[in-house]
């Protein structure tokens, strides 16, 4: 493999990332040296805060623009934001924001055999020249790789019927009742099921760093790029697997055979 030690700076306001588990798994699936770091974002300079404030998304139909942060903005950065309250939901440029990360990784560590992973909450959004329009992701990058627990829970779409029971919902209960209905059915904030997801954008990470190729077509494969939710759920907690050409990959990768 091309990394010989994997980085991982933890994201403390969402415990459920369950960082220790996390590190297993990477230790047994890929046999490298891994290692835990605190939360990236701490304690940095105010030039630092004021270029990740930059980076926010205000249009989701034009391509990134500098965005020029207030002052309330830069402190806001410094703060430890919960992304689960809907007020405070900020987007930001995922590509832009890799590369202040990259700039904040210490010299030694970035290496080509070094993989630094950083967990955050903040939701990154790359822009798709295609539909020209900016979307939701859950991991951004290569080395470094952002990966957005707020991307995992917004991203992937929820049940058509669920948005379509939302929007004939006129009331505050009706609304309640609405998401009751199909509780279980997505991922939500402070959703225990967030480690056994992660595990599947990990590798999907990682395959990407070492091979350029980070997505099956299998739709049974944890590599399957899920559009849906049910779809994760059902790559990464009920089958739980790679296809057998992605196992293979793997088993070439350990042992350095190309
Ligand atoms: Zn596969």
């Amino acid at each position: 493999m091309k990394i010989s030690k994997i980085i991982l700076y933890n994201e403390p306001s969402v415990p459920e990332i369950n960082i220790k588990r996390t590190e297993k798994f990477l230790l047994e699936t890929f046999e490298v040296e891994t290692q835990i770091r605190e939360n990236i974002f701490k304690k940095l300079d105010k030039k630092t805060y004021e270029k990740i404030a930059s980076t926010k998304i205000f249009n989701l139909k034009k391509p990134f623009q500098k965005y020029i942060p207030a002052i309330e903005d830069i402190l806001i950065e410094s703060r430890n934001k919960d992304m689960s309250n809907k007020e405070e939901m900020t987007l930001y440029d995922g590509i832009e924001l890799n590369k202040i990360i990259t700039e904040l990784i210490p010299k030694q560590e970035s290496t080509q055999d070094t993989l630094n992973i950083i967990f955050t909450n903040k939701l990154t959004c790359t822009f798709n020249e295609n539909d020209f329009r900016y979307h939701a992701r859950s991991w951004v990058g290569s080395n470094p790789t952002i990966i957005s627990t707020t991307g995992m829970i917004e991203g992937p779409a929820k049940p058509k019927q669920y948005y379509m029971d939302l929007m004939t919902s006129f009331s505050k209960e009706s609304i309640e009742e609405v998401k009751k209905k199909y509780k279980g059915e997505f991922l939500e904030y402070k959703d225990i099921r967030l480690a056994e997801i992660i595990e599947g954008y990990l590798l999907q990470a990682i395959f990407y760093y070492e091979t350029g190729d980070a997505f099956c077509d299998n739709n049974q494969c944890r590599l399957f790029n899920a559009h849906w939710q049910k779809d994760l759920f059902n790559t990464q907690i009920e089958n739980k697997k790679m296809c057998g050409k992605h196992e293979n990959i793997l088993t070439k990768m350990k042992n350095n055979i190309s």
